[in-house]
């Protein structure tokens, strides 16, 4: 093995270089297109072939030229046996021309071209001039081309090849039949380079193979060469391990790892200590790949969400890197930051977790839950599971709502006349102050003021007194009951009862007739719980997450209450 190893004198690319059209890897409509054109003797006096590099332009020039050139000319089969193709094959056919323009690209160049075309082909029928990397030329060396390119005569071919075809002049790509050349498949390219070991008779992995064609981009020629240097490389066998190593890349069993710790939330500082030689953003192009591919593999190891969240992180990480952030740095970051995305539960699971009790649900709405759920006898559910002091109060409602307007009334004048006095602290009041009840000469206020609005209120209190005196009277009584936030919406619902009686109707015509900021009188019976704080505290914290949201979703009423919450 080692043997037939070091017996490789000439490059892969060159010994395999395709000699038929149908050696032509991955361009299968062109190949066919030039054969048919040969065959039938429709030939254009020029040809533009444009691709990226390695895809075989240059091969595919010369297998035309060939067939311009061969005794049987014009055929898309050159016979390979007469002098012509012989001559073709080693590149020394005195009527094949080759032109490099990114070497010859002045005027002189092209006007000694333009010199050769004058002549009659030495033997064959035709005089074929290819110019690679034609988007080279010179202006003035284009112009100097153009009326041979136009009008050459009967025995030319021209065959021009580029890697960049917008670079051209309008007026050269309008006289040329123009073919582009597609990006060489992966699977073609690794087929062919299979093919190629098995007749050197070298092992390989197959995987090996993946790694290099990736490495190589779509060109033959490059993949072609990280194969020569890999088969010198590996001592008996093409393997991943060699592969990689020779490539600077990580080793896919490193990325299993690295993505089993991860997804086990395990310790990553030893991974980071071996990534440490590595540059960043090719591990995480790297890392990109892996999932890519374990996304097509459809592997169960990743959850969908998951690879949404990955995705993302590495795209944030790709512009840290992009802003010359430390790569060290950005490596942790991501990495860490993975560990933290798989912690995140789905829906499902979350909604599994509250079909099995695994989470605690807020008691109210349990109560809630169980208020919709039973349709009749509705009253008597009411009892068992409404604290005490609601039912007081909705047996009350009815006669107090209308007290309640007009206290309300009193309060919104009251905001009025603060503001009338001094327009930043009507703000904080307004703001900070909203109106709980009035009875027996106490008012009661429910307050979430804070920070500046908190001193600003504390200061003026002696005049906030004042107000209230001449609003309410003298003998009121201020009460103030702290509230850590305002309630949400949700919030509201999850604590309101939702009976069609006549409480639900009644607070409902109070929410629309009066614009003050709070009057629900379920909300003011939950306040008045003895544990109030750590209830809403619980509502807060399990409100303000997402499995909640679809919890509450869940057990929303298909019949929502009528009540409008304007907290
Ligand atoms: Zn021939």
């Amino acid at each position: 093995m080692d043997n037939q190893m070091t017996k490789q004198r000439q490059v892969l690319a060159l010994k395999y270089r395709p000699k038929r059209f149908e050696d032509l890897i991955g361009q299968d409509t062109i190949s066919t297109t030039l054969a048919l054109a040969l065959d039938t003797n429709r030939l254009s006096h020029a040809y533009l072939l444009s691709g990226l590099r390695g895809s075989g332009k240059t091969s595919t020039a010369r297998i035309m030229a060939k067939a311009l050139v061969c005794e049987n000319a014009p055929t898309s089969k050159p016979c390979e046996v007469c002098q012509g193709c012989n001559s073709a094959n080693e590149n020394r056919h005195l009527d094949i021309i080759e032109m490099d323009a990114a070497s010859n690209r002045g005027i002189d160049d092209i006007k000694e071209l333009i010199e050769h075309t004058k002549y009659k082909p030495t033997s064959a029928k035709y005089k074929v001039f290819i110019i690679d990397e034609v988007h080279m030329l010179t202006t003035q060396a284009f112009n100097a081309l153009l009326k041979t390119l136009e009008e050459p005569p009967d025995f030319v071919k021209f065959i021009l090849a580029t890697t960049d075809p917008l670079k051209l002049p309008a007026t050269i790509l309008s006289r040329t039949q123009h073919f582009r050349f597609k990006r060489i498949a992966d699977k073609n390219i690794i087929h062919h380079l299979s093919h190629i070991l098995n007749i050197e008779n070298i092992r390989y992995e197959e995987a090996a193979l993946e790694i290099l064609t990736r490495a190589g981009q779509g060109s033959l020629r490059d993949t072609l060469t990280l194969l020569d240097q890999a088969i010198i490389y590996s001592k008996s066998i093409i393997t991943v391990a060699t592969v990689t190593d020779m490539l600077g890349m990580i080793d896919p069993v490193f990325m299993d790892n690295l993505f089993d710790t991860i997804l086990k939330k395990g310790d990553i500082r030893p991974i980071i200590e071996s990534l440490e030689s590595y540059e960043v953003g090719q591990v995480l192009d790297e890392i990109s790949i892996y999932l890519k591919q374990k996304m097509l593999l459809n592997d169960i190891k990743f959850d969908i969400y998951v690879y949404d969240r990955f995705f993302k992180i590495l795209a944030d990480s790709k512009q840290l890197l992009s802003m010359n952030s430390d790569g060290g740095f950005v490596l942790i970051l991501t990495l860490s930051k993975m560990v933290e995305a798989v912690n995140v539960k789905t829906i499902d699971e979350v909604i599994k977790q509250v079909q099995n009790n695994e989470i605690e649900i807020p008691k109210q709405t349990i109560q809630e839950v169980e208020k919709v759920n039973i349709t009749q006898n509705a009253e008597s559910t009411i009892v068992e599971n409404i604290p005490t002091q609601t039912i007081v109060e909705q047996q009350t409602v009815e006669e107090s709502a209308i007290i309640e307007t007009e206290a309300e009334q009193l309060f919104k004048k009251l905001i009025e006349n603060i503001y009338k006095k001094s327009y930043e602290l009507g703000e904080c009041f307004e703001k900070s102050f909203t109106y709980s009840s009035y009875d027996n000469n106490i008012l009661k206020i429910n307050s979430v003021a804070q920070g500046d609005c908190k001193t600003l209120l504390y200061k003026n209190f002696a005049h906030i007194k004042i107000f209230v005196a001449e609003v309410f009277g003298d003998e009121t009584e201020l009460e103030f009951e702290k509230i850590k936030k305002e309630p949400t919406k949700e919030e509201a619902r999850i604590i309101q009862p939702s009976t069609n009686s006549q409480v639900g109707s009644m607070i409902e015509d109070i929410e629309l007739h009066e614009d003050t900021p709070s009057s629900c009188v379920a909300s003011m019976s939950a306040m008045k719980e003895p544990n109030l704080s750590q209830v809403e505290l619980n509502i807060d914290d399990v409100l303000n997450s997402k499995m909640a949201n679809t919890a509450i979703q869940l057990f929303q009423p298909r019949n929502p209450p009528k009540i409008k919450s304007k907290l």
